[in-house]
Order: structure tokens, then C-alpha cells, then sequence
């Protein structure tokens, strides 16, 4: 059983920790004298100290919307009718067994949304679903968000799970590219009341930079904000590497001896003068130099990119290149600076002994249409339409979704969502009938995020200051409703083996707590290193489910308690006495022991970077001889009462002023003769959207930006609020065959688009 508390007495709190966002904010949930549910910020919480944001506050709507699912659903004669659990449960292993034994394993694929990195249970035992599966046929959000990140982590680092993170708390100086984390709250960067931590950082002296082809709410509270064309930050961030060689600003520091590939990277920077990039990305030459000598001259400083990127032409490069100004300028792996978190568990441990490592291992298998390798075990998403739509060997037959929408955040979702509909069979688990699920034959409604216990497995990798926090659920399971871990099992054992011969859940769950054992036993790292798996087994022996692999990798972990051989170390009983959390301390330099390269350095110029990166000299040509594109282009935008596609059904969050509209700038409206208010028509390779028009200088001119997540209120779907504020997909414009090619990662900023005066957008 997962751990259950009683609901909160009228008077009382109950501690939790946000499930919505990276952030992870601690929050207290309490009744009000009616007995409805409010959330506000835990001021003991050491990590987020009260902080809540208005998504955190709407958690008691989600909790008691009425369109969320409570019931499977179970496709018959067209529509989808109420169903038991084993009459769902039987009708998957139909499906899938249909499938699997006509097409073979491969031909079922699974996508994973952005609610994974948020739930344990899909943390902890969506590995176990693919193992028992069998299939490589995996597609994730990361590659319509972060993939090059990670990907350019693991070729410098040698694994793409363990990322450094800027010090925001110790900086002094902040250049950030790419990221809005007044209205994100940070991404691949857990720091709760980011607003709050940039506010400090400006107070106690420091500098803020914002770089981005919007002025941004975080630009807005900068100390300086520049206009940059969408898709060239590789192009500037050269520049300011080539900079540093040229006026004699390199300084790796402490990381001298840890770091190979500098001469390589200075050679490839020589042809990428400030004077030359600054066409391309349109920043003047002068402000590059600048803001080089700036950083390079700040105590400690940190160059901090998020999705805008990630999601372009260049996301890899880009991504690799703000490694390579904080390993230049020393402020890798140094307090201020861009450094490693040790959570209480996660981080590089396994692969290799500390310090040393195999390094990254990419291409082990293709997409099947345009052969595309994988990237850390997943295919791109980018070809997931394709690998349905393209008949002949190999095509994918049925697709089973984990808390995710690609129907409405993948590319060209028109092509996508055609190709989910041609399937012979499709599963989704979720909490809502939306664009993708509606599709399904079979839908399997996930727990409310307050019926599950929390650990941040992996965002606890990426904070800010190192920590250990475990809420249990909130709220019992209602009746009939199975725990998410459960449904994953099952799912599991329907697809595990032959018919006939299929384990039961529970062995599975068996089986996945002795593979982990297993795996912390053998790993150099771990304080259960060389410990007999049975043993190890034995002393989790009175948790099941997520709670046991939580208590094993806990106690093997880096402040673990070693099953005893480490008294007064961290376990899950320990966490459980603990409800506001374990601080375990600011960050500390982790280099070289963090690393996983086969180097055992920071390999700084790994040869597939240096490879791609004749795509920037390639662009640089083109420009210098006035061949580059010109015309206006789309970028995406986040706002703070949204959270990608799945929380436009809550009202308090969607009401007021439209969220989805076209930013344009001034200048660009007079010239297209559109109106603030107006309707413009947006169209793309991929296809045409008609959107309500919002003229600001907030945008870079030549520049229009339409927010991602919307489109709702299609046949099939059960939104009725987000049916309302329905806005339009963006992902209607935004081209499948364009991915960063290093990391396959969808292009998602940086569209071209032809812009015109529409009709009146329909009331
Ligand atoms: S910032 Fe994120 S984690 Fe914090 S309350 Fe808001 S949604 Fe929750």
C-alpha cells in the first residue's frame, strides 16, 4: 500500500510538496469552514520558504474538477463507456496482444509527457513498463523541450541526467538566454520563488542579463535586456568565446587539470568574431565584448539557457556553448557559479566509477523513417507521426501515453493527430479526456496529484541547494481508484511475457525492488556498494511500491544511512519524521568526481559538436554574402497561470485577459496592417492558424509569438471549462521535419510564418 494519510482536520495543515512544476514549492493544505481544500506556502519549508504561485494555489480545483477522470474508459461500438478496472485492464491485453503478436513489440510506442518528471510512480516504474514491454519504440516530452541540454551534458559530462545548474543564490552575475523563470519558475533548475532569488541577486549588488527575442517578465526586472534574432544564441555565445581567446580572458581555474579540448574549441572560435556573429544574431558587436568582460570580470558568474535554446535549429551548439563560457571563465563547478547538485538521490551514479566513466553512447537504434539515432534511450518526437503514417516494415501499430498530449505539444500536430487516429490501438493514462487521450481505446485515470506521495527523483538533481523531501499523499485514494504505481504494474504484467504465462503485478514489483538492489549494490558509488542484494532487500522488507525503491535508493544514496553502516543517515523513516524537508547544504564543487567521461575530464570539445558546428560557419557564409532568410518568424511564450497543456480546465487559472494571443511588434502591425484586438492569420509549411492580435514593443521586430497549450474544445474531449478559452495550437504552424540534428530535438522557436490581417477571430 502507498502510504495514506487521513484528510487534514478543519483546523489542521498537512504538509505536500507541489507536484506541479520544477519549482517543487512546499505547501500546507488545509480546510477552510466549509471543508474545501486551500493550499497556501510552507514557511518552514528551508527550500521554497513560503513561496506559492497562483498554479500551486488552484490545486484544490484540479483536485475537484469535474471533468477529471475517475473511471476507466473503455472504447465500444465508437464511443468510450464507464468501465471496471479489469474490464479495462483485459481489453489493453487485447489490444496490445493483438498488436505485439501481428506487428511484434516494436511496433507499440510509448510517450511519456511532462507529468513523469513530476510523478513518482512514473519516476520510479515506467522503466519497469518498457522492460516488460520490450519495445525501443520510446518518445518523450525531452525532445520537444530539453533533449539538447541534455545531450550536450552528456557528451562534456558523460551523462545527460546530471546538469549543472547556475548558483543564483551565490552569483554575482547572471546572463540568461532563452528563459522566463519569473513566469516558469525555472526549468532544468529547481529553485522555488525564482522572482524572489533574482531580486536578491540584484539587491546584494549582482548583475542580470537577459538575453531574448522578447522582453520578457524577467527582462522586465532585469538589469539590462537585449533583443536577439530567435535560433542564433549559438552565434553570440561564439562570440563571446571568441572574446575570451581574443582578449585574453580565459581562466579555467581549480578545473585546469579536469577539462581537455580547449585548443579545439579556441580554433573553432577564431572565425566567429563579435564583428561577424553580431549579423547574424543581431546583437552589436561592442555589447558582446561587453557583457564578455563583464562576466569574465564578475566574482562569480554563470551563463544560464533555457528552452528557447533548446527548441531551434541549434539547440545543441547553443546548449554546449553555455557550458563552454562558464568552463572558460572558471565559474564551473565553483559557488556563484554553474554548478552540481548532490541530491539525496539521483546524480551519475551509475555508469562508471567516480570520476571516470564510458562516456555518452548515442545512435543504438534509428527511427524508422528518416533514421533518426536515439538519444539517452528515446526516439525523436519529432518523427513519431511519421513512424505511424509511413506504411511498410516497421510502422508503429499502437501507442500507450503516461500524462502526456502529444496530439497537442508535438510538431505538426494536424499529421500527428491523423496518424493517432489510423493506429489499431491506443492507451492513455491520464487525468483528462484531452486532444490525445480522447483518441484512446482505453483510458486508465491517474490518482489526483494529492492521492500520491511525493519525491522529486529527478528534479531533485538539478536544485539549487542540496535536499531530501518526501510528502506522503495528501489525501486517501477514493474508492475504486487504483494508485498510479499499480496501474503501471498492470500494465506491466499485461504485456510481460507470453500469454498464458504472464507474472502477476506483484512479482513484478518484486522483481523491479531486487533490480534496484541490485543496481546500488554494484554501483562504486553508492554506501550499499558490494552489499548482498537479499540483505538490502530484507531492510526495506516492510515498504511495497514506490516507497521501497525510494527507502533502497535512499540508503544507499550520498547522505544515506548504508543499511546501518552509516548511523544517523538519511531513510525513508527519517524523511517521514521530517515533513518540512532535509537541507543538506549549498551546493559544493563535485569535479572531478561527477563526471562519467571516458576522459574522466570535462571534454570540452567532443567531435559531434565540433562536427555540427560547420552548420554555424555554414550560416555565418550565407549571411555575410546577404543570403540569409529573411521574413518574419514565430517563437513560443509561457505564462505563469499556465502549465503547458493540461491545466486550462481550471477557471481561475484561464479567466480575464486572453493568454493566447499573437504578440506583434508596433512596427510590424502598422506594416502588415493589423490591429491590437484585430484577428491575423499565421501560416507555416506545416499549416495556418487565426489568432486574436496583442501589439506590444515587447517583441523584437520581425518577431511574433503565439504561447503553446492551447486548442481545446475538440470532438471527444471532456474540457469543458478549457473548451471555453480554447485559444489555438501553435503546434499547428510549428514543422516535424525540423530538429536540432545532434539531439533530434523538435524546432519549435525560430518558425518561418507569413503573417496577414484575418477575419474577425470567431467570439
Ligand atoms: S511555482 Fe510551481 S511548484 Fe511552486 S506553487 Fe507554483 S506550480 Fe507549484
Amino acid at each position: 500500500m502507498t502510504d495514506l494519510m487521513e484528510p487534514p482536520a478543519a483546523s489542521g495543515t498537512q504538509v505536500l510538496i507541489c507536484p506541479l512544476c520544477e519549482a517543487t514549492c512546499g505547501l500546507r493544505m488545509s480546510r477552510d469552514a466549509g471543508g474545501r481544500l486551500q493550499f497556501r506556502g510552507n514557511d518552514e519549508d528551508p527550500f521554497s520558504r513560503g513561496f506559492i504561485c497562483p498554479k500551486g494555489v488552484a490545486l484544490a480545483d484540479l483536485h475537484d474538477d469535474p471533468d477529471r477522470l475517475r473511471t476507466p474508459l473503455v472504447r465500444r461500438d465508437g464511443r468510450l463507456v464507464e468501465a471496471t478496472w479489469d474490464e479495462a485492464f483485459a481489453a489493453v491485453e487485447e489490444g496490445l496482444g493483438r498488436v505485439i503478436a501481428a506487428h511484434g513489440r516494436h511496433a507499440v510506442a510509448v510517450y511519456l509527457g511532462n507529468a513523469g518528471a513530476h510523478s513518482l510512480s512514473l519516476m520510479l516504474y515506467l522503466r519497469v513498463f518498457l522492460t516488460a514491454l520490450g519495445s525501443r519504440s520510446l518518445y518523450t516530452a525531452s525532445s520537444v523541450d530539453q533533449m539538447p541540454k541534455q545531450v550536450s551534458g552528456a557528451l562534456l559530462y558523460g551523462t545527460g541526467a546530471h546538469l549543472p545548474v547556475p548558483d543564483v543564490d551565490r552569483t554575482a552575475y547572471l546572463l540568461m538566454l532563452g528563459a522566463n523563470p519569473y513566469v516558469s519558475n525555472g526549468s532544468l533548475l529547481t529553485a522555488p520563488d525564482m522572482p524572489g532569488r533574482l531580486r536578491a541577486l540584484r539587491r546584494r549588488g549582482g548583475r542580470l542579463v537577459v538575453v531574448d527575442p522578447r522582453r520578457t517578465q524577467t527582462a522586465r526586472h532585469a538589469d539590462e535586456h537585449l533583443f536577439i534574432r530567435p535560433g542564433t544564441d549559438a552565434f553570440f555565445l561564439l562570440g563571446m568565446v571568441h572574446t575570451l581567446f581574443d582578449e585574453e580572458l580565459v581562466s579555467l581555474g581549480r578545473l585546469e587539470p579536469h577539462v581537455s579540448g580547449v585548443e579545439e574549441v579556441r580554433a573553432l572560435a577564431r572565425d566567429f568574431a563579435p564583428e561577424r556573429v553580431g549579423a547574424v544574431c543581431g546583437i552589436a558587436a561592442e555589447d558582446i565584448r561587453r557583457i564578455t568582460r563583464e562576466l569574465a570580470g564578475a566574482p562569480a558568474a554563470a551563463v544560464y539557457g533555457r528552452i528557447g535554446t533548446c527548441t531551434q535549429e541549434f539547440g545543441t551548439l547553443a546548449s554546449w556553448l553555455v557550458d563552454v563560457v562558464n568552463v572558460l571563465t572558471g565559474n564551473l563547478d565553483r559557488p556563484g557559479g554553474a554548478m552540481f547538485t548532490l541530491p539525496g538521490i539521483g546524480g551519475p551514479t551509475v555508469r562508471g566509477v567516480p570520476g571516470r566513466g564510458r562516456g555518452a553512447r548515442f545512435g543504438r537504434w534509428r527511427s524508422r523513417v528518416r533514421g533518426l539515432e536515439e538519444r539517452l534511450g528515446e526516439l525523436p518526437a519529432a518523427t513519431l507521426a511519421e513512424d505511424i503514417d509511413t506504411p511498410g516494415e516497421g510502422a508503429l501499430r499502437a501507442l500507450v501515453t503516461f500524462g502526456g498530449n502529444p496530439c497537442a505539444s508535438n510538431p505538426n500536430v494536424a499529421r500527428l493527430t491523423a496518424a493517432v487516429e489510423s493506429l489499431e490501438f491506443r492507451v492513455s493514462v491520464d487525468l483528462y479526456l484531452h486532444e490525445t487521450s480522447r483518441l484512446a481505446d482505453v483510458v486508465l485515470p491517474a490518482p489526483s496529484p494529492l492521492e500520491a506521495s511525493h519525491y522529486d527523483v529527478l528534479l531533485g538533481a538539478l536544485a539549487v541547494r542540496n535536499m531530501a523531501r518526501y510528502a506522503p499523499a495528501a489525501l486517501p485514494l477514493p474508492e475504486g481508484q487504483l494508485p498510479e504505481w499499480e496501474i503501471v504494474l498492470k500494465l506491466a504484467a499485461t504485456v510481460a511475457g507470453e500469454p498464458g504465462a504472464r507474472p502477476e503485478w506483484t512479482q513484478v514489483d518484486d522483481l523491479a525492488a531486487a533490480t534496484v538492489a541490485s543496481q546500488v549494490a554494484a554501483d562504486e558509488s553508492s554506501r550499499a556498494h558490494g552489499r548482498d542484494r537479499d540483505e538490502l532487500l530484507a531492510a526495506v522488507s516492510g515498504e511495497r511500491g514506490p516507497e521501497r525503491l525510494l527507502d533502497l535508493m535512499l540508503r544507499a544514496g550520498p547522505y544515506g544511512d548504508g543499511f546501518g553502516a552509516h548511523p544517523g543517515g538519511i531513510t525513508l523513516r527519517a524523511l517521514r519524521q521530517q515533513p518540512n524537508g532535509v537541507d543538506l547544504g549549498p551546493l559544493q564543487p563535485r569535479i572531478p568526481d561527477t563526471l562519467r567521461t571516458a576522459s574522466g575530464t570535462v571534454e570540452l570539445a567532443a567531435p559531434p559538436l565540433l562536427q555540427d558546428a560547420q552548420r554555424l560557419r555554414q550560416r555565418l557564409a550565407e549571411t555575410a554574402d546577404g543570403a540569409a532568410a529573411g521574413g518574419m518568424v514565430l517563437v513560443g511564450r509561457r505564462n505563469l497561470r499556465s502549465n503547458n497543456s493540461w491545466m486550462h480546465n481550471v477557471e481561475m487559472l484561464v479567466r480575464g485577459k486572453p493568454q493566447c494571443t499573437l504578440l506583434v511588434h508596433p512596427d510590424d502591425a502598422a506594416r502588415l496592417g493589423l490591429v491590437d484586438g484585430g484577428a491575423a492569420r499565421v501560416a507555416s509549411r506545416a499549416g495556418e492558424v487565426v489568432a486574436p492580435v496583442e501589439v506590444s514593443d515587447e517583441m523584437m521586430p520581425g518577431v511574433v509569438s503565439l504561447p503553446h497549450g492551447w486548442g481545446h474544445g475538440l470532438p471527444g474531449s471532456r474540457h469543458a471549462v478549457a473548451a471555453e478559452y480554447a485559444g489555438v495550437n501553435s503546434n499547428l504552424l510549428t514543422d516535424e521535419n525540423a530538429v536540432d540534428p545532434l539531439s533530434g530535438n523538435a524546432v519549435l522557436n525560430g518558425i518561418p510564418v507569413i503573417v496577414e490581417v484575418a477575419d474577425p477571430v470567431p467570439a
